[in-house]
């Protein structure tokens, strides 16, 4: 195992799997935010070598396949978003705006709309670059197209989820004062939940979000402890 950048709260690195060098990830501290993993990630794809398994030239400069799919986005990700594109809009405009839901019974899918191409409406096409980079959704950010150990693909499925849930209830909060935001549906029989208020809520930024407080504890270990990478 090589390893080939250290942060100072999470640990991004290189691995061989399934015969390809492809990322793991160490938590190193309590106090690790989403932010940090965030950070971690950013630096390690602008940085390091790795196996792209989508791009012919190994290298994200020049390619946007990915930037060709569906984009779920998390509470935190519509925060940043909002406040880099006008953040006069209301949550209400901003989600009719810039998002589309698809309602299926109680699932609530949100996502970044899509532009009349069919592509991501942030995807300078000639360039081949994102127009909000810096601001890009928490997917976008921690995606690369390499081989990833089973517990970081845990760690960034985990976080996704828990973000894209805790956008719901802010979208089921706009429901029950009446503000129904629906692009799309397949079945409209939704009840609202009850659901528990956790560390997401009330969070304005990944850096508000400690990873401890929102990992099962079973994940936490498997990366806090450095166990086996697959
Ligand atoms: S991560 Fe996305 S941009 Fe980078 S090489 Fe893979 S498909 Fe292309
Ligand atoms: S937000 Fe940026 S990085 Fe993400 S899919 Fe759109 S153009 Fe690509």
């Amino acid at each position: 195992m090589k390893y080939i950048m250290i942060e100072e709260r999470i640990n991004v690195f290189s691995c061989n799997i399934n015969k390809k060098i492809g990322l793991d990830v160490e938590i190193l501290s309590d106090e690790a935010t989403i932010a940090d993993y965030c950070n971690a990630m950013d630096n390690f794809i602008l940085n390091n070598e790795f196996s792209r398994l989508r791009s012919s030239t190994n290298e994200c400069e020049g390619c946007d396949i990915c930037c060709k799919e569906r984009i779920p986005l998390t509470i935190i990700d519509v925060k940043r978003l909002k406040m880099r594109l006008d953040d006069n809009l209301s949550m209400e405009d901003f989600l009719r705006r810039y998002t589309y839901v698809i309602v299926n019974s109680n699932i609530v899918d949100i996502t970044l709309v899509i532009g009349e191409n069919g592509r991501c409406m942030f995807l300078n096409e000639q360039l081949k670059k994102c127009c909000y980079y810096v601001d890009r959704p928490f997917v976008c950010r921690t995606y690369v197209c390499a081989e990833i150990s089973a517990r970081a693909n845990k760690l960034r499925n985990y976080i996704l989820n828990s973000g894209e849930d805790e956008l719901m209830f802010l979208w089921q909060d706009l429901y029950e004062k009446g503000i129904c935001i629906v692009h799309e549906t397949l079945d409209f029989s939704f009840e609202p939940n009850k659901y528990v208020r956790n560390a997401w809520t009330g969070a304005e930024s990944y850096e508000d979000i400690v990873l401890k407080d929102i990992l099962p504890t079973s994940l936490w270990q498997k990366l806090r402890k450095g166990d086996s990478i697959v």
